[in-house]
């Protein structure tokens, strides 16, 4: 596929919705597609409290990762990361469980000091956005507290105990999200949704059970996926039954889901217009209850990112020319739980 302007002729807009590693990769090449014209609406169910700071894990893997910054190797924190901290820390006996990079820290000692003289998540995320270097906008989904929590076969576990401090080794039985019911939609999530222009929403290839369905927790979120006039399209995290990266696959084993592009397509059913699978799961995905459009969806480099954000985008114009308005079902909601 080439040029860009073949599927996106105006100055249309692009809503992804985004969790940390693989749909930050997705992201990067949508960026480098649309540039201002994308916002990146990400999860924020595993914030959490450490050291007295707020840790943002998703939305920092999502700023680092579009300023550039990003260790490739280990996919989360900065690159050119040195330990000062975490090794001053374990000498006095510190917790040292959650690695912070000394880079990291700053990022995490200043959102704290800017949220506690009274700005928003909103707001520290999109200054620091620009100070990156970020082209695109980067939207935290809600302001309000939304966290991961996750029944396990050790007993109900914080998100970043069970992700971090227990290396996801406990059997899932259940996630939902507490202070779901409360959350709000921010006020720029909903202006990105409500943009005139907009021409398309991408659910990028992130953990279904742990970062996407927070997002879609947020009350209101669903509705506008299902209400919206243009097309949505998710791409599958699964490639020929295994995930990439991270528990999506034993999390689908635990909670007795198997790992297939029908599974997906299941779970998003009544959100979705279509779906992109890999090319090597195209034999057999006739009838997944989606249009589906297969491509190469392994992103090991720039130019495979940018190719399957291509290939999301054109997909999603084929689809705007199908289905120029649409009524979908009510979704099954099953895994979009509050308390
Ligand atoms: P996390 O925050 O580290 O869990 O990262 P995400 O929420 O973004 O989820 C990781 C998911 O991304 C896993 O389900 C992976 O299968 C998926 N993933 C990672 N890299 C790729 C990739 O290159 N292609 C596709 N299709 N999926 C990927």
């Amino acid at each position: 596929m080439n040029g860009r302007s073949q599927y996106l002729p105006g100055e249309g807009r692009v809503v992804a919705l985004c969790g940390g590693v693989g749909g930050a990769k997705l992201a990067v090449g949508l960026q480098h597609v649309l540039g201002e014209r994308l916002s990146v609406v990400v999860n924020v169910a595993d914030d959490f409290e450490h050291l007295g700071l707020h840790i943002s894990p998703d939305l920092d893997t999502v700023l680092y990762t579009l300023a550039g910054l990003s260790d490739p190797v280990r996919g989360w924190g900065r690159s050119d990361e040195t330990w000062n901290f975490m090794e001053a820390l374990k000498q006095i006996g510190g917790e040292t469980w959650f690695l912070l990079g000394d880079r990291d820290v700053a990022m995490h000692v200043e959102r704290t000091r800017r949220r506690s003289s009274g700005e928003s998540l909103t707001a520290i995320a999109s200054d620091i956005a620009r100070r990156l270097g970020v082209r695109s906008v980067v939207l935290p989904v809600t302001n309000d507290k939304l966290s991961t929590m996750v029944d396990s076969s050790e007993g109900e576990l914080e998100f970043q105990r069970y992700f971090v401090g227990r290396r996801c080794e406990p059997v899932v039985k259940q996630i939902w999200f507490n202070g779901a019911r409360n959350a709000r939609l921010s006020e720029e999530v909903l202006a990105s949704f409500d943009a005139e222009d907009l021409r398309l929403i991408i659910l990028c290839p992130s953990n279904p059970y742990l970062s996407i369905d927070p997002i879609l927790a947020v009350p209101g979120m669903a509705e506008k996926l299902r209400a919206t006039s243009v097309p949505v399209v998710a791409i599958s995290p699964i490639i020929d039954g295994q995930a990439i990266k991270g528990p999506t696959r034993k999390i689908m084993d635990e909670l007795g889901l198997e790992p297939s592009n029908a599974e997906i397509a299941r779970h998003y059913a009544g959100l979705l217009d279509g779906l992109v699978i890999d090319s090597a799961d195209a034999a057999g995905s006739a009838d997944l209850g989606v249009d589906v459009h297969p491509a190469p969806t392994l992103m090991t480099d720039l130019q495979s990112k940018i190719t399957l954000a291509e290939h999301a985008l054109a997909f999603g114009e084929s689809l705007r020319a199908k289905h120029e308005r649409r009524s979908r079902p009510p979704s099954k909601g099953a895994h979009h739980d509050d308390t």
